[in-house]
């Protein structure tokens, strides 16, 4: 099936991603068990959980780098697991912006060519929409550094500039703030609620208690198992809610 094909076929949902019956095992390890998971579209989720309860196993089947065992997940009401590497490559391309704590900038390219460089395969080169994403995360001064030159606040900027610039439905990020310090972590903690006011859904994974109050909601992880989640209400205090299945 063609991604195309598969967007055609799409139904279309008020979930942008929906986990299905999600499991995956590792062997004899159950990574994750029984994951049932839904994301309203424009929605801040964070998911918590200890090291080892299953966050990154999570993460890499969310952004289709990893398959199931068993269960469906449906991203933007598609299953890519009907995709050929090819259509999934594509389909990754279209619908996720991601966020590394790791950065994953090319050395060797300026943020400006950096950002170029995932619309080139995402499509089409816009330089203008490149410079005007970079723009909006607050570098138009900085277009042509290499990632070597910028700061690590700076390197996380660019790559936030590179997961938006196609527009895809989701952003993911993973411990997005986990190499900057604390000036530099509210800065792109700042950039992720500004992109959220804007309607962008975020699904951002972390171990780290502080971070988690800036999203809408927080799904915890146990064991490979949802443990339970937690509205974040505007004031800032969070409330239990009952187990979504
Ligand atoms: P977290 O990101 O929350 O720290 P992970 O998703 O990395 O947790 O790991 C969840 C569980 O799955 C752990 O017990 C881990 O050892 C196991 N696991 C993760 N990836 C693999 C793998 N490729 N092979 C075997 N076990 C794995
Ligand atoms: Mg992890």
């Amino acid at each position: 099936m063609t991604p195309q094909q598969a967007i055609k076929d799409q139904q279309l949902s008020p979930w942008v991603i929906e986990t299905r019956h999600l499991y995956k095992r590792f062997g004899q390890v159950v990574a994750l068990e029984d994951i049932n998971l839904k994301i309203k579209r424009g929605e801040f989720v964070a998911i918590m959980g200890a090291s080892g309860s299953g966050k990154t196993t999570l993460m890499n089947i969310l952004t289709c780098l990893d398959t199931v065992s068993d269960g469906q997940v449906l991203l933007d009401g598609v299953d890519a697991a009907g995709l050929d590497e090819e259509g999934r490559r594509a389909f990754r391309s279209d619908k996720i912006g991601l966020v590394f704590q790791q950065f994953h900038l090319i050395p060797f390219l300026t943020a400006l060519e950096n950002v170029m460089l995932a619309q080139h395969y995402h499509s089409v080169v816009d330089e203008a929409a490149a410079r005007s994403v970079l723009d909006q995360v607050g570098l138009a001064h900085r277009f042509d550094h290499l990632p070597s030159q910028l700061s690590g606040g700076e390197q996380q900027r660019v790559c936030i500039a590179r997961a938006l610039v196609n527009e895809p439905p989701v952003i993911f990020a993973d411990e997005p703030t986990g190499n900057l310090d604390e000036q530099n972590e509210q800065m792109v903690l700042g950039l992720l609620t500004e992109l959220h006011k804007l309607g962008r859904t975020i699904v951002m994974v972390t171990h780290n208690p502080e971070l988690g109050k800036f999203a809408d909601r927080i799904v915890r992880l146990q064991h490979g198992k949802y443990q339970g989640e937690e509205l974040n209400a505007a004031e800032g205090k969070s409330q239990e809610v009952e187990h979504a299945s």
